[in-house]
């Protein structure tokens, strides 16, 4: 199957189910402060199941556009280094509003990919919560003796709180989950050792592509339970990872929702793809990257150097190093994979080609403007890694990080990412100390500012620029919320 007719199937079953089938919310969310990015399918129902919102539909199910680069859910060091990471994915997700429970979710999901979908049944393993008697909360048994109508009981695996029981935060709605992993390594490989002990092991062909979560408690203030009056079925499948145990693939790129883009690279650089570890990596991280660039853009976010928009600049400049490092790329060349991206995805996502223009050019902008940088960048950064190695240290001072950052547009965290590839880091708490004493420059310089230009006596004081000046603040508390 593929991946287009993937996703229509899961609407189709689940409407054959009486779900009503909605649009993804946009993956960048406006206006609240606890979150900039949709991260899961659950968040544009966040208020029909805090009961602030009125329930139109008791049972609903739709593909939705999630980013994960920031706060509790950060996958991007993980992202083209393994293959089933991304930081933009589609989650596939039916809910019940107080109507269906356990029962049928579970059902429903095990008819769905092994009648509809016909994934081999002893390649599927569940977890289900073991419990944690200290707070009061039992094992699973429900989940457990479902899943027993369906698996045998050695693939119905006990989970622990941390990956077994969903908590929307210190109160709130929150219960137990069960996942469905598929174990995809070759049948020799499997004979060897048993997919059992590699469940939730980070084995990239062992892994989680489904959680159904049941919100059976209300966790009140005092940290106590009490049963949660409309109980509500939260599940989120990985579409990628879907698509890639459907299409007998070993990785999220090998499926027809990346290759496409990694041809296009291929041509585009006369580097193929495979034929080296490092370039393979910048090109997943490449085709990754595009993909939650193009949909920011689109949905609303351009790259900035405040909050979410510096979020987007930051993804956009990896990549744009990856190329630069790893595939000698020393033009624009992100904006020209963004044919190829509409093509893929632009059915399922009409926004993607009503901002065809708009994503290009502000890619090719961006691309431009930091490639002026990054040559002068990364040989001042090649220097300092030298001379800190000559003297044996392996941590770069904090200033020179903030140099990289505030003269050439290094973020950090793609400082500390060329550091890591050569076994050093980054002083962060020098780095930030650097931007604190910047932004009391400025804000000195501002208070005694009175006209258009002023002649400094103390030359302490050195001007540093609007942007930096407002960059400064700005990334401050981009640091601050993460
Ligand atoms: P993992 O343990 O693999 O990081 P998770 O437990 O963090 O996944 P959930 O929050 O349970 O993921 O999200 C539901 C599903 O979304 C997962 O079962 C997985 O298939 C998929 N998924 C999660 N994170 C990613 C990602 N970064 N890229 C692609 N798919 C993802
Ligand atoms: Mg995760
Ligand atoms: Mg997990
Ligand atoms: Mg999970």
């Amino acid at each position: 199957m593929t991946s287009k007719e993937i996703r229509e199937s899961y609407k189709e079953f689940f409407r054959s189910k009486g779900h009503q089938i909605v649009p993804s919310a946009p993956m960048v969310i406006k206006g609240d402060p606890s979150l900039m990015f949709t991260n899961a399918g659950m968040n544009q129902f966040k208020d029909i199941i805090l009961g602030n919102a009125e329930i139109k539909y008791p049972r609903v199910a739709d593909s939705q556009k999630c980013l994960r680069v920031s706060g509790k859910h950060n996958d991007l060091e993980e992202v083209g280094h393994d293959t089933y990471h991304h930081t933009m994915f589609e989650m596939l997700g039916n809910w019940s509003f107080g109507d269906y429970f356990k029962q049928e979710a579970i059902d429903w999901a095990w008819e769905y990919l092994t009648e509809v979908l016909k994934l081999p049944t002893d390649r599927l393993y569940v977890t289900i919560f073991e419990g944690a008697p200290a707070e009061g909360l039992g094992r699973d048994d429900e989940a457990a003796s479902i899943w027993g109508k369906h698996l045998p009981q050695e693939r119905i695996l006990n989970g622990n709180k941390h990956d077994n029981f969903w908590e929307m935060g210190d109160q709130g709605p929150c219960g137990p989950c069960s996942e469905i992993h598929i174990d995809i390594r070759s049948e020799e490989e499997r004979q060897q050792v048993s997919g059992l002990s590699l469940v939730n092991q980070g084995h990239p062909q062992v892994i989680e592509i489904w959680n159904l979560v049941f919100m059976q408690y209300n966790r009140k203030a005092d940290g106590s339970l009490e049963p949660l009056p409309k109980r509500v079925i939260d599940t989120g499948m990985g579409f990628e990872r879907l698509c890639m145990a459907l299409q007998g693939k070993t990785s999220n790129y090998d499926t027809d929702i990346f290759t496409p883009i990694i041809q296009t690279i291929a041509t585009l650089t006369g580097i193929e793809y495979g034929a080296d570890e490092k370039s393979d990596v910048a090109m997943r991280v490449i085709a990754d990257h595009i993909r939650t660039i193009a949909f920011a853009i689109t949905d609303g976010q351009l790259p900035s150097n405040a909050k979410a928009g510096y979020v987007i600049r930051r993804i956009l400049r990896r990549a744009v190093r990856y190329g630069y490092t790893f595939l000698g790329r020393r033009e624009a060349f992100m904006y020209a994979l963004l044919p190829v991206l509409i093509e893929t995805m632009g059915d399922a996502y009409p926004e993607l080609e009503a901002g065809r223009d708009l994503i290009a050019k502000v890619i090719r902008e961006e691309e431009e403007s930091f490639l002026r940088t990054l040559e002068t960048g990364i040989r001042l950064l090649d220097k300092q890694i030298d001379e800190a190695r000559a003297k044996g240290v392996t941590t770069l001072d904090g200033h020179d990080a903030f140099v990289l950052y505030d003269t050439y547009g290094f973020p950090l965290d793609l400082t500390a990412l060329i550091l890591s590839e050569h076994g050093m880091n980054v002083d962060e708490q020098g780095f930030d100390s650097a931007m604190q004493q910047q932004k009391e420059r400025a804000r000195n310089a501002a208070a005694i500012d009175a006209g258009d230009w002023q002649t400094v006596a103390d030359g302490s004081v050195h001007f540093v620029g609007y942007d930096a000046v407002e960059c400064s603040t700005e990334i401050l508390r981009y640091r601050e919320v993460k």
